[in-house]
């Protein structure tokens, strides 16, 4: 099923993304979760999920939270694409900081349709993953969290999960970007921090940051 993002609101593409975000957290996208992770009030975020209801995007249930509906998740995924898509724009054709290309490519992930999409796909030379690693679409490789990988052992680091400015500013900072080579020297015992070596530096990462880090080891590189 196709299913054109600009059927809905920007608004309502904001509330599917969200949706999307929190359960690939692994957690429950309940009124509490959105309404936080959209920086809403909670009778606003229960206003549109009956909206989003009546437009058969997603099932809203108290306890289990919204879940999305098969048109619901088409929608996202065509956004999705179409974000990343964005974010290569930004970075690519632009020049605009990596760290900067995602709070940005939601406002212009909007105005993208079908059309601009093509002529997009073609001027960029057909991308697969956004700046970040994060794949436009199509098959994705396996890959293992930094805080997962075997100690002593050279890594590639190749996907980051979470895009907030912040954190990537830091990553940014620590020459940790996709392609970049990270070889985890040391973990702390109780869930301390990492001790990591990236960019010729040895530093310590916590293990939060580097739960949004997917790596590829050498071995499979
Ligand atoms: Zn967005
Ligand atoms: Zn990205």
């Amino acid at each position: 099923m196709t299913v054109a993002a600009v059927d809905v609101s920007a608004q309502v593409e904001e509330y599917l993304e969200a949706i999307c975000r929190i359960q690939e957290r692994g957690e429950a996208a309940t009124l509490t979760e959105l309404a936080r992770e959209l920086a809403v009030a909670p009778p606003s975020a229960l206003g549109m999920l009956r909206r989003m209801g009546e437009q058969e995007l997603v099932t809203y249930d108290r306890r289990t939270g919204a879940v999305l509906t098969a048109r619901g998740q088409a929608c996202a995924d065509t956004l999705r694409r179409r974000h990343r898509l964005a974010e290569c724009l930004l970075t690519d054709l632009l020049g605009m900081p990596w760290a900067r290309a995602h709070e940005i490519a939601c406002r212009f992930e909007h105005v993208i349709d079908d059309e601009v999409e093509t002529y997009l796909l073609d001027a960029l030379h057909h991308p697969t993953t956004c700046p970040h690693g994060n794949p436009l679409g199509g098959e994705t490789p396996a890959l293992t969290p930094l805080t997962e990988a075997p100690l002593g052992q050279p890594c590639i680091l190749r996907r980051i999960l979470n895009e907030s400015a912040a954190l990537l500013e830091y990553l940014h900072a620590s020459g940790l970007r996709p392609g970049a080579a990270v070889t985890v020297h040391a973990a702390a015992p109780f869930d301390g921090p990492l001790t990591v070596d990236a960019g010729g530096e040895r530093f310590a990462l916590s293990r939060e940051i580097a739960s949004h880090l997917l790596v590829e080891t050498e071995a499979r590189a």
